[in-house]
């Protein structure tokens, strides 16, 4: 039995008309865009759910934050708003604004990173990764051995495997690890949430090493959400009180506010201690590619949305109703025994492609075949997070196998309604009646060299 949905807090006062295609023009539309996601064009798509990155939908209070922001090329009013907010919440001495997550990275990592070094993460998002890599280094990931299992419901499937960090540690030796990143949530795993146990946990052993520590926050207040419903000792915490507990154990984050700070651009690094020497540098290298300290890359207005998001994501209200539309699309593939990252993750349903389509190898991208079939079905857009998304070994070229093959549906944050949330679940429903005729999945005809993705060019392989 589907659970309850959990009603929205609060009512729409905007709206955007989106169009239903018909299945021959969806199946001439993703032929075109060579059976890349990102090809399609946006009013091609029903229900875009290609990510939540930057698509949500701003509140009347970040509009009106808009029309105040402050265009001032230096100290504008909307930035010392920003440096407040970002103060309260995460409680570090220094607080950059940058336009995206990817731009931190850019700014941050290769003032750790070099050939050489190796950077050890929980799991590394895709641009994270990239960021390691182009800064010279390479990119070891170490969740723990549960989230390898999609059926296998566990609460913290996002958590580092602690013992094989001190273990990877003690093989590259410790002065060659130069940074490990906490990402929460665990993006790639399935949004699946890190425990404040594990944090501590893995702070322990980076001051041990004295490895510096990075929180890739993205969805900090999402987590901070999972904590409070699954760590015992937190029950009682406020969702601001989690988020301060958690920052504790970092010396750094680098953050998308396209996410849970819910805008629709912007990023921003923060350090702990406000004499850090890494200050002067991450001002320095953000000027040169971001903009001046004071906008980073942003508009003032930016900053102002920015502001004011940060406080509305962290909202309990606002995330109870979050989770439970995950929750809510996940209890009805439950009862169609459609398998997914269970129990759900945060800001999407991480299908398992591997599961419905057993009999298409890593190699023919079973996660990729499935989000072409849902929009063929549905209009409903999605994307791989597998073999597709992982690429080639940056040393031999050899398609990488991933230990996943996720067709995530990314949940937009206050956009799509319980009707929407049906048809989802409907699509899946109709492609799992069929999948056994679904015989081959795709090749590469062209790929870019880094992030190949979200340009590369596929064919169906004929059976
Ligand atoms: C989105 C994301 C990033 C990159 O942020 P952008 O704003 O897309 O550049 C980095 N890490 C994680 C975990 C993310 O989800």
């Amino acid at each position: 039995m589907a659970i309850k949905y959990i009603p929205e807090p609060f009512r729409i006062k905007m709206v955007e008309t989106i169009k239903t295609l018909d299945r021959s023009e969806r199946e001439k539309n993703i032929a075109e865009a060579k059976f890349n996601m990102f090809n399609l064009r946006g009013e091609d798509v029903y229900i875009d759910l290609l990510t939540d990155s930057g698509t949500n939908a701003m509140s009347q209070e970040q509009w009106a934050g808009v029309l105040k922001g402050d265009e001032a090329y230096a100290g504008g009013k909307s930035y010392y708003k920003l440096l407040e907010a970002g103060r309260d919440i995460f409680g570090y001495g220094y607080i950059q604004p940058v336009h995206q997550g990817r731009a931190a990275e850019k700014v941050l990592f290769p003032t750790f990173l070099s050939k050489g070094k190796v950077a050890i993460s929980n799991m590394f998002f895709d641009t994270t990764r990239a960021h390691v890599e182009l800064a010279g280094a390479r990119a070891v990931d170490c969740v723990v051995e549960e989230a390898k299992d999609p059926a296998k419901r566990a609460p913290f499937k996002g958590n580092m495997d602690v013992a094989k960090l001190e273990k990877l540690i003690a093989e590259y030796g410790p002065s060659n690890v130069g940074l490990v990143v906490m990402t929460i949530t665990n993006n790639s795993a399935g949004g699946q949430p890190v425990s404040l146990e594990n944090m501590a946990a893995v702070a322990a052993v980076c001051k041990k090493h004295n490895i510096p520590l990075d929180i890739d926050a993205a969805r900090f207040a999402e987590n901070a959400y999972f904590i409070k419903q699954r760590e015992a000792s937190c029950k009682n915490m406020s969702i601001k009180e989690i988020i301060a507990k958690t920052f504790s154990y970092a010396d750094m984050f680098t953050m998308s506010a396209k996410k849970d700070a819910i805008v629709n651009m912007g990023g921003l690094i923060g350090v702990k201690d406000p004499d850090s020497p890494l200050i002067p540098k991450i001002k320095a290298a953000c000027i040169s590619y971001e903009g001046f300290i004071s906008y980073g890359g942003l508009s003032g207005r930016d900053l102002e949305s920015l502001a004011i998001g940060l406080y509305e994501g962290i909202e309990e209200s606002f995330l109870r109703y979050r989770i439970g539309q995950m929750e809510y699309l996940a209890s009805r593939l439950d009862d169609a025994g459609i398998i997914y990252q269970s129990p759900v993750g945060g800001h999407g349903v991480f299908v398992d492609a591997k599961a419905m389509f057993p009999h298409i190898p890593y190699n023919e991208f079973p996660a990729q075949v499935l989000a072409i079939e849902l929009y063929k079905e549905a209009g409903i857009r999605t994307c791989d997070i597998g073999s597709y998304m992982l690429g080639n070994d940056p040393d031999t070229g050899e398609q990488l196998k991933s230990q996943f093959e996720f067709t995530r549906f990314a949940v937009p944050r206050r956009v799509y309604t319980q009707a929407h949330f049906d048809v989802m679940a409907e699509a899946l429903i109709a492609i799992k009646a069929k999948a056994g005729s679904i015989k081959r999945g795709y090749k590469i005809l062209w790929e870019p060299p880094i992030l190949r993705h979200f340009q590369a060019h596929l064919e169906p392989i004929k059976s």
